[in-house]
């Protein structure tokens, strides 16, 4: 006999992190191909040296560097165990039993599992024909149960983007006590001038709450940092959510100096979004329908051949993410291993 555990667990799925192994390429969990940026490293160091003290709860200096830099509040910033655990916070802050969150399917995988934990309903909204997000179909799916709305720009695992225009409709039809969340986790390796950039709408729209990371484009994904951006009293609940003391001082020191290297991050950044183009046009001369994709990884409908694609990967000594009967999505690499990737894409064209 063992205790009552809650009925509602029996249907979160498990997170699948991308698969690692020694001596394998690893393109599974879209991290960044450089090593932390420049005085991340001895930054970090010099608080190792203080790990007998509680780290500060309220992450007060990056929150203040992090105000400086997008130009709000510091009521408006909420730190957290990265992104995903910032997204746990938000769920648990408006979302409960009999209440509904919308989200885009295919999308990221810590929707389905913090929306079922927090014990409320699932409502998936299917991508449209070109692998993006259909924002008509997401705001046409609320209800008055919908206390939670997750749109993601760029997707993952697909990459397209949200337009400007689309998110502005969105906001306009969805009711202001629905909470909209804009996942920002790429925003840094947007290229295209009309896609969405969630501060534009913030000011004028107090449901409104950014997501962003320092896991991919600052190359942290190790230390579980991430951040909301909204409105004071949506902040102030994300806060009263969190884990005490969960972002350690390694973490928050390391955040600050990542975020004052942002010329070196735009440099790698850069890099990675010429190796996109790259990646894409080779693959879609190869034959490969690859959506558009404005984040750091490409997406190959591999459908019924999805287990068996990412098999030949393996053989070539390549870790990939596939999503069984869909789809591939592959991380962009340095040169050298997306050179791998591609020649393994062509012999399985
Ligand atoms: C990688 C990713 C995140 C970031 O996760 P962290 O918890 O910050 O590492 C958030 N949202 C999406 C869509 C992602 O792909």
């Amino acid at each position: 006999m063992y205790p009552r555990i809650r009925a509602a667990l029996d249907d979160v799925p498990a997170y699948v992190p991308g698969k690692s192994g020694i001596g394998l390429v690893k393109l599974s969990s879209n991290e960044n191909p450089f090593p932390p940026l420049p005085g991340v490293l001895e930054r970090a160091t010099v608080a190792a040296a203080n790990l007998h003290r509680y780290p500060d709860l309220a992450a007060t200096e990056l929150t203040c560097e992090l105000a400086d830099f997008l130009s709000v509040p510091t009521e408006f910033i909420a730190v957290g165990t990265g992104s995903v655990g910032v997204l746990q916070q938000i769920v648990q802050s408006v979302a409960s039993v009999g209440d509904e969150v919308v989200y885009p399917w295919r999308s990221f995988e810590a929707y389905p599992i913090t929306t079922r934990i927090a014990g409320a309903s699932v409502v998936e909204v299917p991508l449209d024909a070109d692998s993006q997000l259909d924002l008509a179909a997401l705001a046409g799916a609320v209800t008055d149960r919908t206390t939670l709305v997750l749109v993601c720009s760029p997707n993952n695992p697909t990459g397209p983007t949200v337009r400007r225009d689309e998110f502005a409709e969105l906001l306009a039809r969805v009711p202001e006590d629905v909470l909209v969340v804009l996942d920002e986790a790429y925003v840094e390796f947007v290229r295209d001038p009309d896609a969405v950039d969630g501060l534009d709408f913030l000011a004028a729209h107090p449901n409104l709450c950014l997501l962003r990371t320092f896991s991919k484009a600052y190359g942290l994904a190790g230390l579980r940092i991430g951040f909301a951006v909204a409105h004071p009293p949506v902040a102030a609940a994300i806060r009263k959510c969190a884990v005490p003391f969960g972002v350690s001082t390694i973490a928050q020191l390391a955040a600050i100096e990542s975020l004052r290297s942002q010329d070196a991050m735009r440099e790698r950044v850069d890099a990675v979004v010429v190796e996109r183009a790259r990646v894409r046009n080779a693959l879609l001369a190869q034959g490969w329908a690859v959506p558009e994709t404005e984040a750091n990884f490409v997406w190959l409908p591999t459908g019924a051949r999805t287990t068996e694609f990412a098999a030949a990967c393996r053989r070539s000594g390549l870790l990939v993410r596939p999503f069984e009967d869909d789809g591939c999505r592959v991380s962009i690499g340095g040169p050298a291993e997306n050179d791998l990737f591609l020649r393994t894409a062509l012999a399985q064209a």
